[in-house]
């Protein structure tokens, strides 16, 4: 078998085959290395207590947000809607963090079934 590949889209990491950040499948878990890039703006929002929850959170599926490969650049990934390399509108991982986490208050859990939509 093929080691596992890794895609990076704004900065996070998925793995390649499915654009999972926890994949069971490659056997891979990049919340943690992702958060390190989301905690600071996450630690300044008092609403929520990240601390604990952070690296127990809803694994994000890079791909279900429409990212796809760049032509131009292989490394790179863009955005289906207004292929943009690393698209911030699309891609804003504090953004889709912070929303999780709202499920969370409501829930008491991380909405571990159904991923995106
Ligand atoms: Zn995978
Ligand atoms: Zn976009």
């Amino acid at each position: 078998m093929d080691a596992p590949r890794n895609i990076v889209v704004n900065d996070f990491m998925f793995c390649a085959d499915h654009g999972d950040e926890y994949c069971h499948a490659c056997c891979c878990d990049h919340r943690l290395t992702n958060n390190i890039r989301i905690e600071d703006v996450l630690q300044d929002d008092s609403r929520f207590d990240f601390e604990h929850d952070l690296e127990e959170r809803q694994s994000i599926n890079a791909y279900a947000l429409g990212a796809v490969a760049a032509i131009q650049t292989e490394d790179s990934f863009e955005c289906e809607k207004h292929s943009t390399v690393d698209c911030e509108r699309c891609f804003d991982w504090v953004e889709i963090v912070t929303k999780h986490a709202e499920d969370v208050e409501e829930l008491g859990r991380w909405n571990l079934g159904n991923t995106e939509r």
